[in-house]
């Protein structure tokens, strides 16, 4: 199962980007722009790490940081513009585990994680980047798919949709569970988007989309990519 990490930050820009790059990684991702946000998250699901931003429009993240501390013991990461030691200081102090200026770089970030995931007795795994199965290849870092040695060209939409899969490759994913992972939780009802996107990717990933061998249909449940190669 992946790892959630709620991302409490209202940049939406940064949001956004952050949101994708951790789904990529393989990590569940919940978002907030505001405390109140990020309150309300906590409250009704499990969260493995928090990733803390301190300048929300409806306050302090030390705030949170304070009221995580009270309670649940998942490992905070703040990250912020404010770049003196004084807050650093006080901050690691309060109980945050890390603190990273911003901007940083996505390799510093998912490091400083796994280590503070780890402190904690969190079991982390790499997380699957690489997919390659006959003469498909996958890459979800490089956001790059080949069949046999030509550019597949997919749509943000689809590559999304296949990433899913490829993060549980051998595994059946249910539609509510694609629904939720790629367009949302609020559109786990609406499995025509997942017929319509899958049969896209039939057509662009498969020699015969009538008779898929990759993309696999569990009657009922949801779909089963096949099991990559090693
Ligand atoms: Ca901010």
């Amino acid at each position: 199962m992946s790892l959630t990490v709620l991302l409490v930050e209202d940049d939406r820009e940064l949001r956004g980007t952050l949101r994708e790059s951790l789904t990529v990684e393989g990590y569940a991702v919940l978002a907030a722009a505001s405390l109140a946000d990020a309150h309300a998250l906590l409250s009704n699901a499990r969260v493995d790490i928090v990733l803390l931003d301190l300048g929300l429009p409806d306050g302090d993240g030390e705030t949170l940081l304070a009221a995580l501390r009270r309670g649940r013991g998942m490992p905070v990461i703040v990250i912020s513009a404010r770049e003196t030691d004084d807050p650093k200081i006080r901050l690691l102090d309060a109980g945050a585990d890390d603190f990273l200026v911003k901007p940083f770089s996505l390799g510093e970030l998912l490091a400083r994680m796994r280590v503070a995931l780890r402190h904690r007795g969190t079991p982390t795994q790499a997380a699957i980047t690489h997919y390659t199965q006959g003469a498909l290849q996958v890459d979800l870092r490089a956001h790059r798919v080949r069949l046999a040695d030509e550019d597949v060209h997919l749509t943000p939409t689809e590559f999304k949709l296949l990433a899913r899969l490829v993060r549980s490759a051998g595994q059946v994913v249910t539609h509510r569970q694609l629904l939720a992972d790629v367009w949302g939780a609020e559109f786990i009802e609406h499995t025509h988007y997942l017929r319509l996107y899958m049969g896209q990717l039939r057509a662009k990933l498969e020699a015969d989309p009538a008779d898929p061998r990759r993309l696999l249909t569990e009657p009922g449940v949801g779909y089963r990519l096949v099991e990559g190669e090693e």
